[in-house]
């Protein structure tokens, strides 16, 4: 069996793909010699990577490149690379080498010491993101922490060592909306931190575009928590309580005679409870369009092509 399986997702990654390729068959060699693979998952890249991966699979029998058939989303991507792997130990990084590959050592080490199942990266700094980017993070996971039942890791990426059997789990969960580091928290057995500082992008520019940050937070949320559902109930009571009051209100003011003005007070109600409506209703659309999904039951993935590694794939369909 293939000691260690490396898995990576990337999408518009033509600036980094070499480099990654030699920092991770470095790593890898130092920490198992010739016994390891390397799957590379081309998202749907609009530039050269497809055609580099080609190249460098050719040229090195550790590589898999994989390519979908279309942007499937970091995830999904990463799902495709997961359910291709061979290995005993999987380790999960970032095509942009943010999360350095030389942590391998100290992290299987880690993992055999204290015999965990999971070995998750925590980041203790961030080097070059952009404020908004570091503060949207931060508040995200501690959101997510007070609105979930289990533990998700506060500023854990998808960087980390896990053992067989904890991938086999994730992969029997059938979910559509992934939030793999979500769920890897959710499977149990021993999980332990490894803090580190993450590192500047190697080259190029976040390929997490506002728009699929919120997608991403959302996955988050509906997939681990009914928390907003709830937030209907809290709203009508809140409004409740606010109505006993401005009926009071009414009442002292007809005995005192007074007159109340109308249009402001009115306008007031109105957009209230309509932004609070509205709210509540597309929170409702979030969960109800994952449902939809989820019933639909398409493949997570399609592969179009793979290349390298001499094998015939073991799934075209995720
Ligand atoms: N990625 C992907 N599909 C996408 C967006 C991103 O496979 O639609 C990959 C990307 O190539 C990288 C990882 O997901 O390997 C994380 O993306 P990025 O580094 O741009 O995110 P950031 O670090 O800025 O949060
Ligand atoms: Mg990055």
């Amino acid at each position: 069996m293939t000691a260690l399986s490396i898995v990576v997702p990337c999408f518009n990654e033509e600036e980094c793909v070499r480099l990654l390729h030699g920092r991770l068959s470095g790593a890898a060699r130092t920490t198992f010699g010739d016994n390891y693979e390397i799957i590379l998952v081309n998202d749907g890249s609009k530039d050269r990577t497809w055609s580099i991966m080609q190249e460098m699979s050719a040229a090195d029998p550790h590589l898999t490149c994989v390519n979908l058939s279309r942007n499937h989303g970091h995830q999904l991507a990463l799902t495709a690379g997961l359910d291709l792997a061979r290995g005993h130990r999987i380790l999960i990084v970032d095509a942009d080498l943010q999360d350095p590959p030389e942590l391998l050592g100290p992290m299987l080490e880690v993992m055999e010491r204290e015999g965990a199942d999971v070995v998750y990266g925590v980041r203790r700094s961030r080097a070059g993101e952009t404020r908004f980017k570091r503060a949207t993070a931060h508040a995200f996971y501690r959101l997510l922490s007070s609105a979930t039942e289990i533990d998700i890791p506060l500023d854990a990426g998808d960087f980390r060592l896990m053992s067989r059997r904890a991938l086999d789990v994730l992969l029997a969960m059938p979910e559509q909306a992934r939030f793999v580091r979500g769920m890897v928290a959710w499977i149990g057995f021993k999980q332990l931190p490894f803090p580190y500082d993450r590192a500047e992008r190697a080259a190029g520019e976040s390929k997490y575009p506002l728009g699929k940050m919120i997608r991403f937070a959302l996955d988050a949320l509906t997939g681990f928590s009914s928390a907003p559902l709830k937030l209907a109930s809290h709203a009508g009571l809140l409004l409740s309580l606010s109505s006993l009051l401005i009926i009071v209100y009414i009442g002292y003011a007809f005995l005192t005679g007074r007159n109340i003005q109308g249009w402001t007070s009115l306008m007031l109600v109105v957009v209230v409870l309509g932004a609070v409506q509205m709210f509540v209703l597309a929170m409702m659309g979030e969960y109800i369009g994952r449902l939809y999904s989820q019933a639909k039951n398409r493949p997570l993935y399609i592969v179009q092509d793979i290349a390298g590694a001499a094998r015939t794939p073991r799934k075209m369909l995720g």
